[in-house]
Formats: structure tokens, sequence, C-alpha cells
């Protein structure tokens, strides 16, 4: 199934997408997407400079008045096209996906493309269910009635990790209401957000109503948040980069959605089913190995299973099959480049001072030593404050931490700044239904932890951000509400005028 194509070829002409066509940056700085299973460099292209920026907004603002007038059925139609065109498209989006990433070629085959297909299928049906609340006379004298209406050009920016399903959830529900768009990719990884435009372009989505500017953070990022053509600035990405892009839209009064990064814990009580716990914690750790903001990063397992489910985890760390990402057979690929291998070797290298690393903390040798690879790894007897447990490591990096009363487990799970996603593991259904009310989280699973659905809303508490993607809850981020007032009385002086004119009424 999947489809290999020549990269170099396919974006030859430039990794900008501007009304509807490739182009080249003007920045003149040349960045390239590097296969990080050899180091191997697949692609170069010029960055986007603040003036391509500026010729993408353009293009976004002249599209805006047509798109949004459109009815939805019309918007809906475009949508249906274009999860049509993105699943005949799923070979060649999932070579490149795994190109880019490293991503193991079962991950993104099964996972991240079909997910983004089926987002399109979603919010081309949702397209047609904008909602208000009921019209009405809420006084005697008026008719209410409320509009939802989409915001203008909004600026969006995605991180690495998931570089096609973060346009998809960026880019669906904000065009389904009308608004256009410009995407900023992460500069490392902009070839599918270019595919996923060119699918719209072929769906029939008109010109301008979706553009890319594949630039760097700093320079194309910063000044498509600040740019005054832009009413919305939707950021997907890390907490410190996020707090930036939230003091540049605040200083230009623009509205601003963040999805940030995570710590999920994994709360794991003495009922548990430990087989179940012992995958789940396994897989939900190493999914994309690990550089996912909802991945397992914290399991607190209730004294009596502790022993159990570390060496649990431990063996079962140890079948993980690290590989080439195009073997059907790869469980886990390299993370995405050296850069961030070297990043999670050095919390886990200054792990060892406080804490015991039970099995990986290595880069493995041999033919993957000359990728971005880094063994499967677990750490114990960490403490609750010490940095592995603080901080979003974004690797294949699992730590496992004792408690004693329910009380203490749920405490420790709420215990860090961010609230992006957790689960609980038990038998009891009082023990996950206290869980899943007293975790601070966007999302609690309940013997399960990954798993998500275009239906339901993904987005962080507290330092993990605000604002939702996916599911109906995201059209609330993509359209502003206006109450409409009609006067029902047809006269001249209203009742109300007494509060100005007095007698004289
Ligand atoms: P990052 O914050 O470094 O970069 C994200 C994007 O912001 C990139 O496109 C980057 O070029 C851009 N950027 C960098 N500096 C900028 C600036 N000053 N102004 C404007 N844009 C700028 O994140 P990353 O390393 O690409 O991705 C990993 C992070 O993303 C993790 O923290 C992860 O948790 C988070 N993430 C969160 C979610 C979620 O839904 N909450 C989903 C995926 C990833």
């Amino acid at each position: 199934m999947i489809q290999r194509f020549d990269v170099r070829d396919r974006f030859a002409e430039g990794a900008q997408y501007l009304a509807g066509g490739l182009r080249d940056g003007s920045s003149g700085r040349t960045q390239y997407v590097v296969d990080a299973a050899t180091g191997e460099q697949v692609y170069g292209y010029r960055l986007a400079s603040t003036a391509d920026v500026d010729a993408a907004v353009d293009a976004a603002a002249r599209a805006f008045p047509a798109w949004a007038g459109a009815t939805p059925g019309e918007r809906s139609d475009a949508l249906h096209r274009f999860a049509t065109v993105l699943g005949e498209r799923a070979g060649e989006l999932a070579y490149a996906e795994s190109l880019q990433c490293g991503k193991p070629i079962k991950l993104s085959a099964e996972f991240d493309v079909p997910g983004s297909v089926d987002n399109a299928a979603f919010f081309a049906g949702a397209a047609r269910h904008l909602e208000g609340r009921s019209a009405g006379e809420y006084s005697p004298d008026h008719t209410s009635v409320i509009r939802r209406e989409p915001i203008g050009v909004i600026g969006s920016i995605a991180p690495w990790n998931y570089p096609l399903q973060m346009a998809a959830w960026k880019v669906l529900p904000a065009i389904a209401a009308g608004n256009t768009v410009v995407l900023k990719p992460a500069e490392i990884t902009p070839l599918t957000s270019l595919m996923f435009a060119q699918a719209a372009t072929e769906a029939g989505i008109p010109d301008g109503v979706l553009n890319i500017v594949s630039g760097a953070g700093r320079e194309a990022g910063e000044h498509l948040v600040a740019h005054p053509g832009v009413a919305m600035a939707s950021f997907t990405g890390s907490t410190a980069v996020g707090k930036r892009v939230a003091e540049i839209a605040t200083s230009t009064v623009k509205r601003m959605h963040l999805e940030l990064g995570g710590k999920a814990p994994f709360v794991v009580f003495d009922d548990a089913d430990l087989e179940a716990a012992v995958h789940g914690a396994v897989a939900g750790a190493l999914i994309n190995t690990g550089q996912d903001c909802t991945a397992a990063t914290r399991a607190y397992v209730q004294r009596p299973l502790y022993d159990a489910f570390v060496g649990g985890v431990a063996d079962l760390m140890a079948t993980v099959r690290l590989g080439d990402p195009f073997d059907p057979a790869t469980d886990l690929g390299p993370l995405i480049s050296y850069t961030q291998r070297d990043r999670v070797a050095g919390f886990v290298d200054r792990a060892r001072s406080y804490a015991t690393v039970v099995t990986g903390g290595a880069v493995p040798q041999g033919e993957l030593a000359k990728g971005a690879y880094y063994l499967p790894t677990l750490i114990t007897g960490a403490a609750q404050d010490s940095e592995v447990v603080q901080s979003e490591i974004f690797g294949p990096v699992l730590v496992v931490l004792p408690f004693d009363s329910d009380d203490e487990g749920i405490a420790l799970a709420n215990d860090t700044p961010y609230g992006l996603a957790a689960s609980a593991w038990s038998r009891d259904v009082y023990r996950t239904g206290r869980a899943t009310r007293e975790i601070k989280a966007g999302c609690v699973w309940v013997n399960d932890h990954i798993p998500i659905l275009s239906e339901m809303p993904h987005g962080g508490y507290k330092a993990s951000g605000f604002g939702k993607d996916m599911s109906a809850y995201s059209f609330e981020e993509y359209t502003q509400v206006k109450h409409v007032m009609f006067d029902n009385t047809g006269t001249a002086r209203k009742d109300w005028h007494r509060t100005v004119f007095g007698d004289r009424t």
C-alpha cells in the first residue's frame, strides 16, 4: 500500500504553497529534510521569508469573502472530495510521513494517514451542523438570533511529531467553518503539509483557502502571529514557544488557541489487570518513539503491583524491535533528529545521579548507530520533583514511581504543570470514576491510553494550553458568535427611551 516517489522531483519548485501552487521561499536560507534513520538529506528547500508570509496572508485574505460566503453544503461537498483525494493519496502520504519523521511505516499507514482522512470526512459532515442557541423573544419587544461566523484568516503553526495529523487538526475545522488558513509546519517536516494542500486544491477547494509557509519559527512563525491580516493564532507545540506566541497574539489582540506540551500520568491501582497495564504502559510510552504529547510518561503504581509492573515493563520493552522505518516489522523508529536524541539522552544521563536506569538508556550499537535511535528506557527511583518526572522528555522513556493510598496516586498524577492527558487502571468503577473526576487533564482514559477519535475533543488543562482540536468543539475555536437583535414593535419611541428622555417620551 505504501507508494514511494521522488520527493526532490515532486517539490522541485519549492516548499511554499500559495494560492494553489508551489513556489520557492525567498529567505535565501536552505533547510534540509533529513532521514533520521540514515542521516541522509532527502530534500532541501529555501525557507519562507517574512515577505512570503505576507504574500500567503494576502492570498488567504483574498480567498476569504467567497469561502466564508459559500453555503455550509458547498463547503461540506468540497471537504468530502478532500477526504476522498486524501484517501487516494494514502500510500504516498504514509511514505512521505515515515521518510521525514522516521516513523515506523505501520504507524504512518495505520494511524497518521487514516486518522487524517477520517478527520476530513468528519468535518465534511460537521460543516453542515454549525449551531447557535435558539432564536426567540428574550424581551417581548425583540427577537434575538445567534449567528456563528468565521473569524477570518487563521495563522496556524504545527510541530514535527505528527505533521500530517497536525495539519488536519489545524486546518479542517477552520476551513469547515468558513475561515481561510496560512499554516506553518515545522521546518524540518514540511512534506505532508504540502501534499495535504495539494490534495485540497485537487479536491476543488479554492486557491488561497489553504496556504503553507515552510519557514523558521522565529522568523516566519512570529511574523505570522503578529501579522495584522491574521485574525487568530492557532498553535500546537511546546509550552515554551506557546508562551511566546501568546505574548505576540496578546499584543496584537488576537484570538488564540494553544495546544502545548504534556507529561501524561498513568495511574495503576492495586486491583488493575496487570498484563493490560504493562502492555498499555509500554505501548503508551513508546508510540511514535515517545514523541507524543499524550504519551504515558509517568507511571504511578500502587505498592502491591509495583515490582511485578516494573519487571513486566522491562521484559516487554526488551522485545520491542528497533529498525528501518520502512520495514513493516519495525516497532520503533529513530527520534526525529540527532538533536532530539541527544536531548533525550541528556535527560537520562542526568537522571543516573538520582535514579536507576533499569533498561535502555543508550544509543543502540551496530547498524542502527548511524541513525537517531535510542533504546526504550525505563527509570525507577526518581523523586516526584526530579527533572525526569516533571519535564517533557519527548522520547522513549518511561518513569515508574510507587504510591500507597488512592489519594496519593491521584495527587501525584496532578503534580506537574501539565494537564493534557492521563489514564487510570483499575477493575473498580468507583476508583476509576474518582480518578476521571479528580485528575486535571483534557482527556482521561480508563484502562487504555492513547486512542483518539475525530468526534471527540483533544486539548489541554493547565500549562498544556486551552482550546480543543477535532470534534464539534473545535468550531468554538474557529467561529465567533454574533447576537443579532430585531425590534418587534415598529415604534419610533421605545419604552426604554424614558431612561434618556424622561417625561418627554
Ligand atoms: P516547538 O514548540 O519547538 O515548535 C512548534 C512549532 O512552532 C514549529 O513549527 C516551530 O517552527 C514553531 N516555532 C518555534 N519558535 C517559534 C516562535 N518563536 N514563534 C512562532 N513559532 C515558533 O515544538 P516541536 O518541538 O516542534 O514539537 C514538540 C512539542 O509539541 C512538544 O512540546 C509536544 O508536547 C507539543 N505537541 C502538543 C500537542 C497537543 O495537542 N497539545 C500535539 C503535538 C505536539
